[in-house]
């Protein structure tokens, strides 16, 4: 018996070896099938160990060959550190943005108030009582607000929602509540940046100064900034629920398969399955 298999080393087996199943994420590359859960060959004629898309047909080795080398390695870790870096800069940017956006409505909601009071920006003659009664007369904080103030939340809505679809993309890992919760941490720094202004503008007015802006600041200002937090909140709880979604639906209408393949984590992470794309990898194929 030994003696006879050493003679014919060529008789290999005709039909595919069955090794088992793929258990990991593992995409197409010719139409982005994902095939988890098919079997693992390993093909008579080079003894090669491959995959079957049952989408397409195309056969897919398994063996990823040559495997990263030490320099490549260094190059991910390298690659990994400027990515994490990337995405700590642009929170903080972002989070400035966004504490700049509410400045910004703080003081054009105010323009309104600020004008109706006698006087100049730097100088107003109407003490804390009168400044209050035609506040009064204005309809109260909220109906004072300057309209203005609309294109600023508007820009500040904008912002937050593009912040909170990217941080559904970052955070790949996380879902539903937590990833809602998550981006609210941008507002640390407009929440801190509101307290340091306040200090501010109470130091100011203690000192003596009493411009009309500086009044409708300090007046209308914790209102403007609580409905503008609020809109950043929303904004971005929405963009991070959504913003998968969202961004598959537009990778699924701007991406022909083949290049849809290496994005396959935005479907499995939520236990979707992957788009069938019968137009073009599935006829080609046969
Ligand atoms: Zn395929």
């Amino acid at each position: 018996m030994t003696a006879d298999t050493s003679d014919q080393p060529n008789e290999a087996p005709k039909t595919d070896e069955r090794l088992g199943t793929i258990t990991g994420v593992r995409v197409c590359a010719k139409c982005g099938f994902n095939l988890m859960g098919q079997l693992i060959l390993r093909e008579p004629i080079y003894n090669l160990i491959v995959a079957r898309c049952p989408e397409c047909g195309q056969v897919t080795p398994l063996q990823e060959y040559p495997t990263l080398g030490r320099t490549a390695k260094r190059w991910a870790t390298l690659l990994g550190g400027v990515w994490v870096l990337f995405v700590l800069g642009a929170s903080v940017g972002i989070s400035f943005a966004m504490m700049g956006l509410m400045f910004g409505a703080v003081e054009v909601g105010g323009d309104d108030f600020s004008d109706a009071l006698p006087g100049d920006w730097w100088q107003t003659s109407a003490d804390r009582e009168t400044q209050l009664q035609t506040l009064q007369d204005m309809g109260g904080v909220i109906a004072a607000i300057d309209p203005w103030i609309l294109s600023l939340w508007f820009g500040g809505a904008v912002l937050s929602l593009i912040a909170g679809i990217g941080a559904s993309i970052v955070m790949l890992g996380i879902r539903g509540v937590r990833l809602a919760l998550v981006p609210m941490l941008l507002l640390i720094v407009p929440v801190v940046g509101f307290g340091i202004r306040r200090a501010v503008v109470l130091a100011e007015i203690k000192g003596g100064s009493v411009g009309t802006s500086e009044i409708a600041e300090w007046l209308m200002g914790p209102h403007i900034t609580a409905i503008t937090l609020v809109i950043f909140a929303v904004m971005l709880a929405a963009g991070a629920t959504f913003g998968r979604r969202i961004v598959r639906a537009l990778v699924v209408l701007l991406l022909p398969p083949p290049m849809r393949a290496g994005l396959a984590p935005l479907w499995l992470t939520d236990g979707k399955d992957l788009p069938k794309s019968p137009a073009w990898g599935a006829k080609k194929a046969k």
